[in-house]
């Protein structure tokens, strides 16, 4: 497995496999990787003949008051998961590298981020699709796998390549989760012991919606409102947002038909969590 640290010898990796009619597949990464980042790469292995990983906590893609400099980075034990799992390289850019001086050029996207997690995070997706687009530039797979724990990220990464023309495969992974139902993620390290049960009311949440709907229940206000009650027993956990939309556009819907997105954020003490499942009507009531 070759670590590679300069844009010009990542692209350079590229096209000689590229050239030699070698499929890419491409999984972005903020490092301190676990289990669902693991099932990216496996994925990934499984669709193309070359791996490529990347790890860069993106200063672009958080706020002035967000985690950046606290994030959790474990760049040895990451890459020698990444070894195991059998990576082909790992890219491991600086920042002065991706966003040099005089960087001035950002990806935006009209809609999809004024949803859900870009409200409360309004630099985030700016930060996402520009940090994605560049790797892309700079990777160049034929195709890139994400995980469907950030729902909203990945349906932003599917616009923008529609919309950019990307020639890049986006594949989309079910959330990994830990054996008690809580969604895998690099920040639940933050979680405190007396914290951690709390965490798990984020997926009763979605259980017990899966659940309504399953008895017939169609109405969104009722399910948001059963939600909304679980979480806020909890006097820990400050909601910022419990949504029932619509999965392609992300606009909150009245009434589930057929499926809707059902998503949550949260914070825990000083963590933010978020999860979310596909709510699907059961064949008798579509
Ligand atoms: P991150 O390092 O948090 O930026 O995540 C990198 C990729 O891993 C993203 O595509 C995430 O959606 C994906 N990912 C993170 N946690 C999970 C999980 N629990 N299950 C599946 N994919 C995940």
């Amino acid at each position: 497995m070759q670590v590679i640290a300069t844009i010009d010898e990542m692209t350079r990796f590229s096209e000689n496999l590229r050239t030699r009619g070698q499929t890419i597949a491409f999984v972005p990464t903020m490092g301190y990787l676990h289990a669902g980042h693991l099932a990216l790469m496996a994925e990934g292995k499984k669709k193309a003949e070359n791996l490529v990983v990347s790890i860069f906590v993106n200063p672009a893609q958080f706020g002035p008051s967000e985690d950046f400099s606290t994030y959790p980075r474990a760049m040895e034990q990451d890459l020698e998961q990444c070894r195991n799992i059998g990576a082909d390289a790992v890219f491991t850019p600086v920042s002065t590298d991706i966003y040099p001086k005089g960087f001035q050029t950002y990806v935006e996207l009209e809609k999809l981020p004024h949803h859900l997690c870009g409200l409360s995070r309004p630099v985030f997706f700016k930060g996402v699709a520009t940090v994605v687009t560049k790797l892309f530039n700079i990777v160049k797979p034929n195709l890139a796998v994400f995980g469907e724990k950030d729902y909203q990220q990945l349906a932003i990464i599917r616009q923008l390549v529609t919309d950019l023309n990307f020639d890049i495969e986006i594949v989309g992974v079910p959330i990994v989760r830990e054996p008690d139902g809580l969604a895998k993620s690099s920040r639940n390290k933050y979680l405190s012991q007396q914290e951690r049960p709390h965490a798990l009311l984020l997926n009763r949440c979605l259980d017990t919606a899966q659940k309504m709907v399953e008895q017939g229940e169609t109405d969104a206000r009722k399910i948001v409102d059963m939600a909304t009650g679980i979480l806020l027993s909890c006097p820990d956990i400050r909601v910022d947002y419990v949504c029932v939309c619509d999965p392609v556009t992300l606009d909150g819907v009245d009434s589930v038909r057929k499926k809707a997105l059902m998503a949550l954020a949260v914070w825990l003490g000083k963590t933010r969590l978020i999860d979310n499942r596909m709510l699907v009507l059961p064949d008798r009531a579509k």
